[in-house]
């Protein structure tokens, strides 16, 4: 071995020096690299991925596609490109998302300052210079003013927390980083862990290709059927002629599900106070609409139980016609959580595919997986004998891409300690201690209960925005105060607290991942409010703020 072997990659780069280091190149990160630069500031973008896309960049998985209408999921700054840009479906799928990521990043002429193939490891606050040391698994040393977290919320994968994977010697896929080239499942026995979004998805697909094709289900989901299809020109030219007023009732809703196509009402009465006739009205309609529209079907849905059940019992209803074997349905059907309160998902054929004589269903919540074996694994004292496994295992959400970088703020203090009884920020933006590091769309901002796109839109602006003050006033540095921040925790918690969703193990709380702190993630008050928040916060002088 030479000395040179000894050398970690990209040794001996020169340091860099920009104003503004973004992480990732997600629709976040894609929209922060265009403002900093329409600010005239330098900025560098890193991206561990060969490609821009986040999300959609890893997740290629059979069947993968958005669950929120696609004119509604898609950036609204620039009118040209609202009106440049046709979706050919409803409801995207992935590969023609990553065309449009594509699309916007060679538009705007973004990829010239985007570094990929590049894992951001650590990002210390050097309290001397003011400014942030960032380096690279490339070998980059790189000092910034300031440091936008793009990172994701659902970006680190979880580890499969089953023994004994690495005896398993057949294909090992995992829905949150699929191959590129795809697989084909041809002749297989392939098994599926996993029935969350990611799994029901993929379920419907995979159960076409594969010679036979079992489900591991640990908890069964509510699921609604997406209704996809192609957008006509009329469809088009009907959103594009009607953008802004689409946009204008995107921003002042709750959660955002107002309709692409066409409008869709919330309604704010109460399941309870409706007769049952009344009830079943509105919940068939949200049935026929597809997709997430049951989340606005009625406003005690998350705050009452006994509401709730009221549309958790349609939905079972809905399964149990669909099913045709009553074991398999009652398998199917979720008993005992609330309806929404892990993220609902929409499906295209998913129950439909349990009809199927080359699919079994197999439960796991009462007989868990023993281990794997060479050959597949064992349930309940069976092996069964796969030739490919897939992992729709979920995510270590909101906080597990932030804490794969070894982030520190003043003294050296570092975000996983400050962190370690659960998230603290101020608006889900920025955390104290940590000067200038931003956060798109972090834990305690309504991010993954809204449009991740639009909820990053308002982010990246609100960033862009606190930047240029600082540079109109010659200040250095943000960072929240710990007084605001900590009663902005409380009210997070509150808000959370008042809610079914709470009650619930899923990954909006952290229970998905052993050990994990059980914290309410995102914030439950609403896209509307918390965004009148922010603008208020602003025009009080940048109240809860220190700036230096
Ligand atoms: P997920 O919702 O967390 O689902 C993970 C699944 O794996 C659950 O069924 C879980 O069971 C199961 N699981 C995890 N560990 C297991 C174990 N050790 N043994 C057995 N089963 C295990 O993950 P996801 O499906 O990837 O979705 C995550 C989120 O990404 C979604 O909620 C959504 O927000 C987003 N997403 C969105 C779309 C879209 O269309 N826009 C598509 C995919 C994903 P338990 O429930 O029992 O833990």
């Amino acid at each position: 071995m030479s000395a040179a072997d000894d050398q970690p990659a990209g040794a001996g780069k020169p340091a860099l020096e920009f104003d503004a280091v973004v992480i990732g190149a997600g629709f976040a990160g894609l929209y922060m690299l265009h403002r900093l630069r329409q600010m005239g500031l330098s900025a560098r973008c890193y991206e561990s991925g060969t490609g821009v896309g986040g999300t959609w960049y890893w997740n290629r998985y059979p069947g993968a596609a958005c669950d929120v209408e696609s004119v509604l999921y898609s950036y609204s700054f620039s009118k040209e490109l609202e009106q440049e840009w046709n979706w050919s479906e409803r409801y995207a799928r992935q590969p023609e998302i990553l065309r449009y990521a594509n699309y916007v990043t060679d538009r705007f002429d973004l990829r010239k300052d985007i570094q990929f193939r590049t894992r951001v490891t650590s990002a210390a606050f050097d309290e001397a210079s003011g400014r942030w040391q960032i380096r690279t698994d490339q070998g980059d040393r790189v000092s910034a003013t300031y440091c936008v977290m793009a990172t994701g919320c659902l970006s680190a994968p979880k580890n499969v927390d089953i023994p004994g994977l690495e005896k398993y010697q057949g294909h090992k896929y995992f829905t949150a980083y699929w191959p590129h080239e795809g697989v084909d499942f041809s002749g297989q026995r392939v098994g599926v862990i996993g029935t969350g979004s990611s799994g029901i998805q993929s379920i419907p697909v995979i159960a076409q290709q594969a010679k036979h094709l079992y489900v591991y289900q640990r908890t069964p989901n509510y699921s609604i059927p997406a209704r996809n299809g192609p957008m006509t020109p009329e469809q088009q030219s009907k959103v594009k002629a009607n953008y802004e007023e689409i946009r204008r009732r995107q921003y002042n809703d709750f959660i955002g599900l107002v309709g692409g196509i066409e409008p869709v009402p919330t309604n704010k009465n109460s399941a309870l106070a409706a007769t049952p006739e009344e009830r079943e009205r509105e919940y068939e309609y949200r049935w026929n609409l597809g997709g997430l529209y049951f989340y606005t079907s009625y406003a005690d849905l998350f705050d009452n139980r006994q509401a709730n059940e009221t549309v958790a019992e349609f939905v079972r209803k809905k399964i149990r016609e669909k099913v045709r074997d009553p074991a398999v349905a009652e398998l199917l059907c979720p008993k005992d959580y609330p309806f929404g309160t892990k993220r609902l998902c929409a499906d295209s054929g998913y129950y439909e595919t349990f009809n199927r004589d080359n699919v079994t269903l197999v439960d796991i919540k009462s007989k868990p997986v023993e281990t794997f074996t060479a050959k597949g694994l064992i349930v309940d004292g069976k092996e069964y004998e796969l030739d490919s496994i897939v992992f729709a295992t979920g995510f270590d959400a909101m906080t597990g891409a932030l804490f794969n970088i070894d982030i520190r703020g003043r003294g050296g203090i570092a975000l996983k300690d400050k962190w370690a009884a659960g998230p603290y920020t101020y608006l889900g933006l920025m955390t104290a201690g940590f000067p200038n590091m931003f956060i798109t769309t972090g834990p305690g901002s309504p991010s993954v209960l809204y449009n991740m796109i639009i909820g990053n839109e308002q982010h990246v602006e609100w960033i862009a925005d606190s930047i240029d003050y600082l540079r109109k006033r010659n200040r250095r540095t943000i960072e929240p105060t710990a007084e605001a921040e900590k009663s902005w925790v409380a009210h997070v918690n509150e808000v959370g607290e008042g809610t079914l969703f709470v009650k619930t193990n899923s990954w909006y709380v952290g229970a998905n991942v052993p050990g994990k702190p059980r914290v309410i993630l995102p914030y439950l008050g609403g896209f509307d409010v918390y965004c009148k928040k922010c603008k208020e916060v602003v025009e009080n002088g940048y109240e809860g703020f220190v700036t230096a």
